[in-house]
């Protein structure tokens, strides 16, 4: 026999969001299972002036590069991406954004796996039964 009435129409929802959040559990693991290769880094553009007198950047049509802000062995470095280079890298940050996001998540997944467990486990606790007035122990 199993949980009463109203109680049973709670344990059924949480029932159904444990599957859920078991099942988002495999998508969010799918992006670790790839080797393509990631950059921690922002991809941005940046504009200067190169200072040659009389360059149109002079008269402020300035020079524009697509950068790559990334971290090597610790330290925080600006590149220049190569000509193109761009979408090549452009894809790799946003691989490894994916791998933070998902990785975030997952996190707040498991959470709310626990609780739901938590709560549904307490819901089903009960106590041993007791004896009747007029039973002994048999
Ligand atoms: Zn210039």
């Amino acid at each position: 026999m199993g949980i009463q009435n109203t109680d049973s129409q709670k344990f059924s929802r949480l029932r159904q969001s444990l599957v859920q959040l078991s099942n988002e559990i495999k998508k969010l693991t799918n992006p670790f299972l790839s080797d393509k290769p990631v950059i921690k880094g922002t991809v941005y553009e940046i504009k200067r002036k190169c200072g040659k007198p009389g360059c149109k950047c002079a008269h402020g049509e300035l020079h524009c590069r697509m950068v790559v802000s990334a971290s090597e062995k610790g330290k925080t470095r600006l590149r220049v991406i190569p000509s193109g280079f761009l979408i090549e890298v452009q894809g790799k940050v946003r691989r490894y954004q994916d791998l933070r996001q998902a990785r975030a998540r997952l996190v707040e997944v498991h959470k709310r796996i626990l609780q739901t467990m938590d709560e549904m486990e307490a819901m089903r606790r009960e106590e041993v039964p007791k004896s009747g007035k007029n039973s002994s122990a048999a």
